[in-house]
Order: structure tokens, then sequence, then C-alpha cells
């Protein structure tokens, strides 16, 4: 850092952003550290909203507590960045000098309302939550658009509270992410679990003012409650013109540093340049956050700026996920069986690489990281480590 005073600032108070504050203080910077976060209710994780406090098992969302950082902390909106006088400006008019700024602002829900159409219910924040809760106390019928890990994990919490629950997507579920193999899977629990899925070929519409269901390929759904789980969209309209995003995010190199000097990003916002893309997951918002507070400081990072862990939970089946994805073809079963919901699963992709999937089975995700490097004995009878 130069001997400015001007210190590191970051923007997005979620898992990069608090996973990099950490980790500056964790390698030495004992300089001034500035946390601009627009989510009013701080810093929080957002898996378990989908599983725990969606289903009303948790009334409240999982915090953190970072007051032993020294962190000024600005709950605001930043609104631009002039990478000239290196300012962060927000919302409320505070203009923030930086030396190095880590940009982990995340991303929104996409939604697919037209402009005069009120009433669209999406799951990104605790907010959301809130708002989604009495809902679904109130409903007794469904209909989730999306059938990726987010809307499948929504559709879970509806069966848990006796709704019927419809899912229309393109695609089988979690096929994109996962391949068919592991797809069939979950549709067959779904369907046991009266999961109706709906297919289109078109993209789908909301219909009514507000919202009362879908329309695609000339048909129309109803339901009490519709959920938008269509992805998400990098939150980057506050770096418009700053020449650090593009139409898919913020563009890091294996550094996190991103196109502009002293700027680096970590999270969903983001996306790797040199390798796999965009990949808005837990485990790799924590590993790029680790990198850009690291190379933020000139330093060398302690870990990679990927993680391919990944975990979701469907209908009771807890999924952990370690390695490439996505999947094709059969795996080799290293133990269980997954028809009865409770199998270890291997793929070995052609470019020598290895996925290990815990399918409704408790493993620690050690072993499974273990087994992807070959440093487990496996066999089908079981694992020896
Ligand atoms: C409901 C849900 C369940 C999930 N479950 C799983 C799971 O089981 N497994 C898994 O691997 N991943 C899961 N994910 C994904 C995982 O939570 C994300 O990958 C992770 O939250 C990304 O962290 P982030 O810090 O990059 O961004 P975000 O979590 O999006 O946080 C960005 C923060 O920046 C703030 N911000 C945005 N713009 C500005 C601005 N202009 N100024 C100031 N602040 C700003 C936002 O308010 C937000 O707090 C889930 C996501 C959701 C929504």
């Amino acid at each position: 850092m130069s001997s400015s005073g001007r210190g590191i600032v970051i923007v997005g108070d979620s898992i990069a952003g608090c996973t990099a504050a950490r980790e500056l203080r964790a390698r030495g910077h004992g300089g001034p550290l500035t946390m601009i976060g627009a989510d009013a209710d701080g810093c929080y994780a957002r898996p378990p909203l989908s599983k725990h406090v969606l289903k009303g098992e948790a009334a409240e969302a999982e915090t953190w507590d970072l007051s032993d950082l020294d962190i000024t902390t600005i709950g605001d909106r930043a609104v631009s960045v002039d990478t000239e006088s290196r300012t962060v400006s927000t919302a409320g008019g505070t203009h923030v000098p930086y030396d190095s700024l880590i940009v982990a602002s995340g991303a929104a829900a996409r939604r697919i309302a037209g402009p005069d159409q009120a009433g669209e219910t999406v799951l990104r924040t605790f907010d959301d939550v809130r708002a989604l809760r009495p809902k679904l106390e109130a409903a007794s019928t469904a209909i989730i658009i999306g059938a990726g890990f987010l809307g499948m994990e929504v559709a879970s919490a509806c069966v848990s509270r006796g709704i019927e629950v419809t899912v229309v997507d393109v695609d089988p579920p979690l096929k994109r992410l996962l391949g068919s193999f592991l797809s069939d899977a979950i549709s067959a629990r779904a369907e046991d679990a009266s999961v109706r899925f709906v297919r289109t070929e078109s993209p789908v519409s909301l219909s009514g003012r507000p919202v009362t269901g879908v329309e695609f390929a000339g048909r129309t759904l109803e339901a009490d409650l519709v959920v938008t789980c269509a992805g998400d969209v990098p939150e980057t309209a506050w770096l418009a013109g700053a020449g650090i995003a593009d139409d898919r995010g913020v563009a890091i190199d294996e550094r996190c540093a991103t196109a502009c000097s002293g700027v680096f990003a970590a999270g969903d916002v983001a996306y790797s340049r040199t390798g796999p893309g965009r990949a808005p997951f837990w485990s790799n918002a924590v590993a790029q956050g680790k990198v850009a507070a690291a190379s933020a400081l000139g330093i060398e990072p302690a870990c990679a700026p990927t993680d391919d862990y990944f975990w979701t939970e469907i209908l009771g089946l807890s999924i952990k996920v370690v390695g490439p994805l996505p999947l094709d073809g059969k795996p080799t079963v290293l133990e269980g069986s997954v028809q009865q919901g409770s199998a270890l699963l291997q793929w070995n992709h052609r470019d020598g690489r290895t996925t290990v999937v815990a399918f409704g089975i408790k493993k620690p995700v050690g072993l499974l990281r273990r087994l992807t490097r070959g440093s487990v004995a496996a066999t089908n009878q079981g694992i020896h480590s």
C-alpha cells in the first residue's frame, strides 16, 4: 500500500468483501480499511436463507461480526468510481479515497417482470426472505420459474409446507450444472414428493398485474405464489464508465486484478478471464476474497482464486460437489446407491480431472477434496482414507 494513508476500500459487505477484510488484517494491513455496503441487514450468509430461514427452521439470517477488524463501515450504496482520482462516491454523497479498491458487490436476482408489472417475487436478500415467508404461509399453490439449485431449494421449502408446487424451466432440474445423471435422480425424488415439472422451449414471461402466473408458448399457468429463480446479474451499475466491468461482470486474472490499476474484484461480481469464467458460488467468493486481499497488499496469495466446492440441499437431500462441472455421462459409484438416496459418486473427466459428489451421504468436504486429488484409496466397497 502507498504511504498516502488513503488505504483500502471494499465495496460489498457480503462473503467476498468480509473475507477480503479479514484476510487484509490477517496478512498485515494496518492502514485504513473502509467497507461500503448497501444492504440494511449488513453482513450475512445467503446459503441458509433458501434452506433453513425460508423453511422456518431459523428465524434470522446468520450474521458476521467484524468489530475486531477496526474497519470504517459505510452503510450506503456506491454509485460511481473515479479511477483517476481513486475515489468511490456513494448515493449519500460521501467520497471515499482509496489506494486499492476491492470490488465485491456481488450480484442481484435476475428479474423477468415487465416494467409495469408489480409483485415479482425473487430470493437474494434477507429482505426478500422476509417478504416471501408470509406468502409461503398463505399459499396453497406455487410456481417456481427456474429449476437451478435456488429454484429447487425454494420448491423444497414449498413441499415442506405442503404447498402444491410446479417448476417451469427449459431444462430438467440442475441439468446445466450437474448433468443428466444427477438431474434424473433429482427429478425422480422431486416427482416422488409431488413436485410437477413443466418444460418449455420458449422463454417464460410473467402474467397478471400484479403477477399471478406465467405465460409461455401460448399457455398460462396461475398459482397463489410465483417465485422467479432465473439466475443472477452482476452488480456493476456503479462501475459504469470506469472501464472495470463489461456485460459479463468484472474480468479478473489469477491475482483477482481487474483491467484497472489498483482495482481488484472477488465473488459473484467477477468472472475469470483466464479460467472457468463466472462461477457464482460461496467457496469461490471466499477464495477470491483472500486472493484479492493479498494482491491489494502486493503479496503472494495463500490460495488459488478458484475453489470448485459447491453444495445444495434439495428435498431433504444434501448434495456436495467438489471438482469441475458440468458432469457428463455416468459416474463410478464409490459407495451406496443413488436410488436409495445415499451415494458417493465419482466422474473422471477426459482432461484427467475428477469430480466427486456426496449425494445424500454424509462425507466431510476434506475427504471429497482428497478423493478428487486421488489421495484416498476408493473401492466400490467403501472409502479408505
Ligand atoms: C438464497 C441463496 C442461496 C445460496 N446457496 C448457496 C449454496 O448452497 N452453495 C453455494 O455454493 N452458493 C450458494 N449461494 C451463492 C452464494 O451465496 C454467493 O456465491 C455468495 O453470496 C457471493 O458472495 P459475494 O460477496 O460475491 O456477493 P453477494 O452475496 O451478492 O454480496 C454482495 C454485497 O454487495 C452489496 N452491494 C451491491 N452493490 C453495491 C453497491 N453499489 N454499493 C455497496 N454495496 C453493494 C450487496 O448489498 C451485497 O450485500 C446462494 C445464493 C443465494 C442467493
